[in-house]
């Protein structure tokens, strides 16, 4: 069920026509959707502010995106950021909240499947006081059945753990205050599962259901795989139940062993039977090793994103920037 809510916060009025709002679009070979998307953003902007920017975040494109985006920034409000190489939607919109000055910050994709139109009641709620609205797609017939059963467990994975809860089946497409996007700031992990940031960071949010279109060209770039390990990056950040989980595992197979153990020196006591020796040493050996693999696999996952960590390494590196906000200094009434 979508939460929406309409209350307002006491005490917190905002008016967007005096502040500065912010776009962020992370584009990864999105030439073709971009020359459609950015004139729509513009106007939708527009009429919500006289002071905005947009800012697309060039994720190491190897399309035409550059020449495209060398020539649109050149118009007032629209910026230009082009990573090093592709390092991913999570580090890409973290060099667009980085990079973006607005009191209020959209994040939205670069496909068209997040609409613009959606912007004008993602401001009407922040007015009132609530500090992120997120949109909810409303459902997921559109999606095959697979990635639904998939997104569904990986859901209530991620909630088994209680602390953060990550709201299912909103996405990046979100307008944060600018409270919101300094607290995200201060988290300095490297390993960016964006989707439990915005919920670990906390602040009056709120839903607002919307049905994504479908992506206007290209195709999506979040293969099986990749979703795969996205959800594994987001569980192993945010939950310890894997290890937890080996750990409950280990015991009840040593308890299960144990049993055996009795069972067989029962039998021969009582029964006189001789124990069959190769099967079973066999199976039994293959099925420890079966289950020590896996627990120095969880382990290792774990370790292996302690040393990314500790690399320090930056999320992002920039290679070039362009273009400036819009500001359009009103008339003295
Ligand atoms: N994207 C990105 N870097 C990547 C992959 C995707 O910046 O490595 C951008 C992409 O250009 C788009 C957004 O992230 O603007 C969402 O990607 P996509 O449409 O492929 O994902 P889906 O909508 O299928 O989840
Ligand atoms: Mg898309």
């Amino acid at each position: 069920m979508v939460d929406t809510t309409t209350s307002s916060s006491p005490g917190i009025e905002r008016s967007m026509s005096d502040c500065m709002l912010s776009c962020v679009v992370p584009a990864f070979n999105e030439h073709d959707n971009l020359a459609v998307l950015l004139p729509k953003l513009k106007v939708a902007l527009q009429g919500l502010t006289d002071a905005w920017e947009v800012i697309v975040v060039d994720d190491g494109s190897s399309d035409n995106t550059s020449d495209l985006m060398g020539m649109l920034s050149r118009e007032p409000g629209i910026r230009y950021l082009q990573l090093s190489r592709n390092f991913g939607k999570e580090a890409a919109l973290t060099a667009g909240i980085e990079a973006a000055e607005g009191d209020a910050v959209v994040l939205m994709d670069a496909d068209l499947q997040h609409p613009p139109a959606l912007l004008k009641q993602m401001v009407q709620r922040w007015e009132t006081g609530v500090d992120m609205i997120y949109a909810v797609r409303e459902s997921r017939e559109d999606e095959r059945w697979g990635k639904r059963i998939g997104t569904k467990l990986f859901y209530s994975l991620l909630r088994s753990e209680s602390g953060v809860q990550v709201p299912p089946h909103a996405g990046d497409f979100r307008l944060m205050d600018r409270a919101v996007v300094t607290a995200l700031m201060q988290l300095p992990e490297r390993d960016r599962f964006m989707k439990g940031l915005y919920a670990w960071v906390g602040f009056r949010s709120e839903a607002i259901p919307f049905m994504p279109e479908s992506r206007l060209s290209g195709k999506s770039h979040f293969s099986a795989w990749r979703l795969w390990r996205l959800a594994m990056a987001g569980l192993m950040s945010f939950t310890t139940w894997p290890l937890r989980a080996v750990s409950v595992m280990g015991f009840v197979v040593s308890i299960c062993s144990f049993l055996y153990g009795i069972y067989i020196v029962g039998e021969f006591i009582l029964y006189d039977n001789p124990v069959d020796g190769w099967p079973t040493i066999v199976t039994i050996l293959l099925f420890f090793s079966g289950i020590n693999l896996l627990s120095l696999g969880v382990v290792g996952e774990y370790i292996a994103r302690v040393f990314k960590e500790v690399k320090h390494r930056p999320v992002y590196l920039v290679r070039q920037s362009m273009g400036a906000s819009a500001r359009t200094e009103r008339p003295e009434a």
